[in-house]
């Protein structure tokens, strides 16, 4: 039997999930794992269709390699141990940042679409050339496995101009300082079930789609097409995060470095890592079970200002979507938090929606959680990034 191999690989760590052939609407992945703390101590875990472990082991880097050695070793470790698997390997789909203007599809990867993806860089230093990494290395290794990229960049292109343009001076917007937009995969999948779920009329209307996880941002979409969305140029704009700032005042960085003294990576460093959630919480957690296990003042706050500032998104989409019909919840707290869910509603009861506190505890499946005589209907819709990846993969190549 052949298999799909699907890579999302960020600057530490290397994120897989390997799907059989044919693909099927309900596949489900019969091998995903990770491999963490590239450049630190390199840990595996490989896990069956069912979560269980099937490997945890650490790989030892020899000493003193650098981090593009120990990236290599990660993937070398990860095919030695897909073929110990008797997994035979049709082709790779990889989660890619950037597709810029050029791509605003999935794309199947030539030596001259890399080039092309390379230039992308400096527009996502943190993320673009890790992504990219290992589509190189394996298209030395076995140039003739086939390679598909899927950008989180590519979902926001139908944004419409004035949605995709920053009030800066023309040259910047002209040399891609534009808002990109991300989660691209995620979103992609939603709105392929949002018929389903919401039927016809509502899903093809304004619908605001929140993926909130430890990252999150915001899609809306009419006609199941993206109109605005809450992420920028960088993944750093839109929500407050588990600790990213999401929107702030710009001058904000002037402060920190002039007044404070700190060094751009410190700024960047505070405002990625230690804000949002975690930040506000006064260092608590930015894990939203924790946050909402606690009891202290500081941790409060921090949720109320993270659902306040969602529900500020929502209403603003839904001005860009020219009206809401529909909010979809997706991503970790999306999906599993039903008290982040009821407190972000709550600002919107204005605006006619209704929550039913039954529907709103279920948990696992696609489902509406709105009341029977709510004037918003609002869904659960759990993501798959990795099955979505998959699919292009799969109808891409005509595999
Ligand atoms: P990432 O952006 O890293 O992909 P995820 O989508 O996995 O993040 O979401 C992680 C977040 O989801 C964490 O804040 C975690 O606490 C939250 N989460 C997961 N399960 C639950 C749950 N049962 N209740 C509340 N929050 C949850």
């Amino acid at each position: 039997m052949k298999s799909l191999l699907i890579i999302n690989a960020g600057s530490s760590s290397l994120k897989f999930a390997v799907f059989n052939l044919p693909l099927t609407q309900d596949s489900l992945s019969v091998y995903r794992g990770q491999i963490d703390g590239i450049g630190a101590n390199i840990t595996f875990v490989a896990k069956d269709v069912d979560g269980k472990v099937l490997l945890d082991t650490t790989i030892m880097a020899p000493e003193g390699s650098n981090l593009e050695a120990q990236h290599q070793l990660s993937l070398e470790r990860l095919l030695a141990w897909i073929e110990e698997q008797h997994i035979e390997l049709a082709a790779v789909g990889h989660r890619v940042l950037h597709g810029g203007k050029e791509y605003c599809a999935p794309v199947v990867v030539t030596p001259e679409v890399l080039k092309v993806l390379e230039g992308f860089i400096p527009l996502g230093p943190l993320h673009q050339p890790h992504n990219l990494r290992p589509i190189g290395v394996l298209a030395k290794k076995f140039p003739n496995l086939p390679q598909v990229a899927c950008f989180d960049t590519a979902f926001h292109r139908t944004q419409p101009w004035e949605a995709q343009t920053y009030p800066i001076p023309r040259k910047f917007t002209e040399e891609g300082v534009i808002r990109w937009g991300f989660h691209g995969s995620s979103y992609d999948f939603i709105s392929r079930q949002l018929e389903d779920v919401l039927g016809k009329e509502k899903a093809n209307g304004g619908v605001v789609i929140a993926h909130i996880g430890n990252g999150g941002s915001m899609a809306a979409t009419r006609e199941r097409k993206c109109v605005a969305t809450t992420m920028g140029f960088t993944a750093l704009e839109g929500m407050m995060m588990g600790t990213r700032c999401g929107t702030i005042d710009a001058s904000i960085v002037f402060h920190l470095m002039n007044h404070y003294k700190y060094t751009p990576e410190q700024v960047s460093d505070i405002l990625y890592k230690e804000s949002g959630l975690l930040g506000v919480s006064g260092g608590f957690s930015q894990d939203m079970r924790d946050l909402e296990a606690s009891d202290k003042p500081e941790v409060k706050e921090a949720l109320k200002l993270f659902y306040y500032r969602a529900a500020r998104e929502i209403g603003s989409l839904a001005v860009a979507a020219g009206g809401l019909d529909a909010i979809v919840f997706t991503g970790g707290i999306g999906e599993n938090s039903p008290v982040a869910r009821k407190a972000i509603t709550d600002y919107l009861t204005w605006t006619g929606l209704k929550l039913d506190p039954e529907l709103n505890k279920i948990r696992g499946k696609a489902h509406c959680i709105e009341a029977a005589d709510s004037k918003v209907a609002v869904a659960v819709i759990p993501t798959n990034e990795e099955w979505m990846i998959a699919h292009h993969t799969f109808t891409l190549l005509a595999l």
